[in-house]
């Protein structure tokens, strides 16, 4: 599980894991590494554009693009994520050559911008940003203002004649030096500053005049030479490598390396860092900064939605210091710019043809646009903004696909309140609605706690003054999110938003102590451990449990609503169809009863791909049956009591059929140990000891045979033992069963006039010989019923691929078989030699220490595993070219995965119902060939 977050980001050594995989990938010496490392922008043009964000990051590529789209966009370098890689690989150093690259795009930026770093007349100021390939919001370090002194502060006076914006200027750039840089906490610097506010009776920040600021300044350089131990760095080249190595730094701290290892981004691309000429929104009324979406993130809904502050610089909008206010107001305070930032924004949606997440400044009156990039967007945004789009005509329906994250469809399938129980709560305050979806759980203070009582099996709900982003282990967990202060676009809002995690941000009317744990709204207190609902939709927050209801497209799935009576479900279909235009893979369901099948037919599913008729036994009154037929110790006596069985298999079998409509249904022949369907030994012995105790008796003569039986099944490995095929060899009778309700039922839905082609699948073959002999056992049934029944149908007999031996030897079993579907999750068991049943201890700890990458029984390992599915199509196919091709494992319903199994040439993915939306994108997508993740 996730380790907390919170460790003193500086403090926090690289594990050398970490360390070794970012240096496997960097090219340390000099020859044969890239030639250029730092790419400059200004003057209208730029070294790079939007094809380069390995080599620029998501911020740096982006302002390349728009610099040369001609935008106001201040000027600056981007020193490329390969230097990143470089830092690494020479412990912490950046070599001489790329230093001198960088000075020199340093001279070009002073030219462009008509400043100097250090000149005390005119001194240039530079931002120092960090920049991934992949956007992670507030994971990494930023420093603004890099450039001030003693001496360029009075400068920055004299040029602006505003001492108060030079001094409030400096006094950032020290905090946020001394913080990132030198690691110095935030709150050394913070309880300064509020002290002199006290003293001078300051009531905000803006209170405090040029003086005050001074003195503040005064101290702050008082902080640095207590806390480091040296005076503050006043040589402005010295600050601007400070601050690099810190930026590549952070690439390494806890909260990124967390954000990495929840989103799949790989160490080992490294982070950008983009030096940039300041522009200042904190130089007065006429200035102002902030960010905002083409269209809201978290709805979807076609507006245009930010916020901004007057008379502030970046970090005061997105570190929720100062509530923001929404950016239509903007529109009142400077028309023209808000007009501009209008015209432009659109523009650059329609360049990149999709929603833009932006940052911008205005300096007196002028605009500057600092940043854009493709908006995060919950999953139920991405659907409504990917089909405006197209309705729009910016976008064709092959690039809404592509808009939509395959997983993100999951999120529109979470459960929403029922409204009558919601109803029934009032109201104890309002927040900003983050991220939409219906959270209840027990309060919870620190992300720690999250994650300690998840582990204990209880829904939490993480409430916090902020969010920040070290919660994000925390957030992960919970059922939702919900603060007092920030915005709509404070970063945790951002994360919240991406993770489909219910948020409510901003609820400013709760009063929360963190250190007691409890929390008062409405003239209530609520302590930890109490239960607390939210609507991330409408941002409304009620004491109390409530139960929450199906998603609306659910219900229409469910046939209890209409499909015109929901405009999500609309768009959600109108999305799948295209998509199923572009796939090629078929989707099938795994599912084992009939309203499964419904759901999953109702979901897009064209076909059963696993029936797990085991899980058939388990219905009422069906496992006393199953007992007695294991606990028969002759076959008479087990043929007695699979009699028993037929009917209902029969029956159950009849239902998926027809669920599906006609499509192919496979029909897996019993798979897990026999011993699983009798009660526990343990349980059994408890029971024994309690009837002895009242005396002899039937009941007691009874559980001591079981108790006999059980214990005669016992095996020491069950996944390794008496199970799948081999059951089938040593029971014919068991298969023998099967087939005839399998049959039994086709005959009789083919004389009801719908017509069914089942599909009998043995498990766990891995000799040819095994094939064989069940096939002979289905075949002769077959023949039987049809003579029987007086009716002929077509039937399919195959075989899972699913023990390594079986995927080798694919050419002879293919003789035998007319499909195969690969058993992922035994092939992956198998492979690795893991225990699916016990994996989950170490395989965490593996993932840590990047030994494996991914869970690899929730995304397939393709160069193992993949390997022994590559051999199987090869063989198979090579003995018979029509043979059929699926896959049943877990992995049928991973995005990953799925692009490798259409990579391979299969026929079909079998996903549980839930996940078949997400399949028949993910299947689009990689008909497309989009890699995942790019
Ligand atoms: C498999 O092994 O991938 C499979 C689908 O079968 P089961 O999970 O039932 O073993
Ligand atoms: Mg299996």
């Amino acid at each position: 599980m996730a380790k907390t977050a919170t460790a003193g980001k500086k403090k926090a050594s690289v594990p050398k894991a970490l360390v070794k995989a970012v240096k496997a990938a960097a090219v340390p010496a000099k020859k044969g590494r890239a030639k250029k490392h730092v790419y400059f922008f200004g003057n209208g043009k730029a070294d790079g554009d939007r094809t380069m964000k390995d080599t620029l990051g998501g911020k740096g590529s982006g302002l390349a693009e728009m610099t040369n789209a001609g935008l106001p966009v201040p000027p600056g370098f981007t020193i490329s994520t390969g230097v990143c890689n470089i830092y690494y690989a020479e412990k912490g150093r950046i070599p001489a050559d790329i230093d001198r690259e960088i000075e020199d795009n340093l001279r070009k930026l002073e030219k462009a911008a008509g400043k100097t770093l250090g000149d005390v007349n005119n001194p240039l100021l530079v931002s120092v940003r960090s920049g991934a390939k992949f956007s992670m919001p507030g994971m990494m370090d930023t420093i603004l203002n890099l450039g001030l002194n003693d001496r360029t502060v009075e400068g920055l006076k004299a040029k602006t004649g505003n001492g108060r914006f030079a001094f409030d200027s400096y006094r950032r750039f020290l905090q946020m030096f001394g913080n990132v840089v030198l690691g110095i906490p935030k709150e050394k610097f913070e309880r300064e500053f509020e002290a002199v506010k006290h003293e001078r009776g300051a009531q905000s920040d803006t209170d405090l005049d040029e003086d005050g600021l001074r003195e503040v300044v005064r101290r702050y350089k008082e902080v640095v030479q207590r806390e480091s131990g040296k005076p503050f760095a006043q040589d402005p080249l010295q600050q601007l490598r400070g601050a690099r190595d810190a930026v590549f730094k952070s690439w390494m701290n806890q909260r990124a390396k967390e954000y990495r290892r929840i989103y799949d981004i790989p160490d080992h691309i490294g982070t950008a860092v983009n030096v940039q000429a300041m522009v200042f929104g904190n130089s007065g009324d006429r200035s102002a900064t902030g960010v905002g979406f083409t269209r809201n993130p978290a709805t979807g809904a076609h507006e245009f939605f930010g916020e901004f502050l007057v008379n502030a610089q970046g970090e005061d909008v997105v570190a929720g210091i100062r509530t923001p206010q929404p950016i239509s107001e903007l529109e009142k305070v400077m028309p023209h710019a808000y007009k501009e930032l209008r015209t432009i924004t659109t523009r650059l949606e329609k360049h990149y043809k999709d929603v833009q997440d932006f940052e911008f400044t205005i300096e007196d009156d002028q605009l500057y646009m600092l940043q854009t990039r493709n908006g995060k967007r919950t999953g139920y945004a991405a659907v409504v903004i990917a089909t405006d789009m197209a309705a729009e005509r910016i976008i064709t329906p092959r690039e809404a696909l592509l808009q939509v994250e395959p997983m993100a469809l999951s999120q529109l399938l979470a459960p929403v309140f029922d409204p009558n129980e919601w109803k029934k709560l009032p109201v104890a305050t309002r927040g900003l609605p983050a991220s939409p979806g219906a959270a209840s759980g027990q309060v919870v203070f620190s992300a720690d706690h999250a994650v300690e009582w998840t582990e204990q099996g209880r829904k939490v709900l993480l409430v916090r003054k902020e969010t920040v982003p070290d919660d994000i282990h925390g957030m992960e967990v919970a059922q939702g999110v919900l603060t007092a202060t920030g915005g709509m676009t404070s970063h945790a809002a951002v994360v919240g938003r991406q993770m489909g995690k219910p948020s409510v941000v901003g609820a400013g009317e709760l009063r929360i102590s963190e250190q007691a744990k409890q929390f008062t709204v409405d003239g209530q207190t609520i302590k930890e451990g109490d239960w607390v609902s939210f609507d991330g939709l409408t941002g409304e927050v009620k004491v109390g449990q409530v139960a929450t209801k199906p998603s609306e497209i659910l219900q229409v799935v469910a046939g209890k609503m209409q499909p015109q009576e929901s405009d999500i479900y609309q768009r959600f279909d109108k999305l799948l169809k295209w998509a199923d235009k572009e796939r090629t893979l078929g989707i099938r369901a795994n599912a084992d009863l009939p309203d499964q099948a419904a759901l999953a037919y109702a979901f897009g599913a064209r076909g059963i791909g696993l029936c797990r008729t085991e899980h058939m036994f388990f219905g009422e009154g069906r496992i006393e049956k199953v007992q007695r037929m294991i606990l028969a110790t002759n076959e008479a006596d087990r043929r007695a009591a699979l009699n028993e069985l037929l009917p209902l298999q029969r029956g159950d079998f009849y239902g998926v059929f027809k669920a599906m409509n006609g499509e192919p249904v496979t029909i897996r022949t019993i798979d897990p140990p026999l011993h699983e369907f009798l009660p526990k030994r343990e349980d059994l012995m408890v029971e024994i000891a309690r009837l002895e105790a009242k005396g002899e008796s039937r009941e007691l003569t009874d559980k001591r045979t079981l108790l006999h039986r059980v214990e005669d099944l016992h095996e020491f490995n069950p996944m390794l033992g008496h199970r799948g095929v081999r059951l089938g060899i040593t029971y014919p009778e068991i298969t023998e069963m099967q087939a005839r309700a399998i049959f039994e039922a086709a005959a009789q839905l083919n004389k009801e006039g719908l017509k069914v082609v089942p599909e009998v699948m043995i498990p766990l073959v891995g000799i040819v010989k095994e094939l064989r002999d069940q096939k002979e056992i289905v075949d002769r049934v077959a023949a039987d019923v049809m003579r029987e029944q007086g009716v002929r149908f077509k039937y399919l007999v195959g075989t899972m691929i699913e023990v390594p031996r079986g995927a080798v030897t694919a050419d002879e079993i293919a003789h035998e078989a007319q499909f195969f579907s690969f058993g992922t999750n035994d092939l992956t068991q198998l492979t690795f030699g893991f225990s699916r049943d016990d994996a989950g201890k170490f395989l965490g700890i593996y993932q840590g220490k990047k030994i494996l990458e991914r869970d690899p029984f929730a995304s397939i390992d393709t160069v193992g595993v993949g390997a022994l599915v590559r051999i199987a199509v090869q063989k198979g196919r090579g003995v018979k070219p029509e043979l059929k091709l699926g896959i049943c494992g877990e992995h049928g319903g991973d995005p990953a995965s799925i692009h490798f199994f259409n990579q391979v040439g299969l026929d079909y993915v079998s996903a549980s119902p839930y996940r078949i939306p997400v399949a028949r994108l993910a299947a689009a997508h990689a008909a497309m060939q989009v890699k995942v993740g790019d």
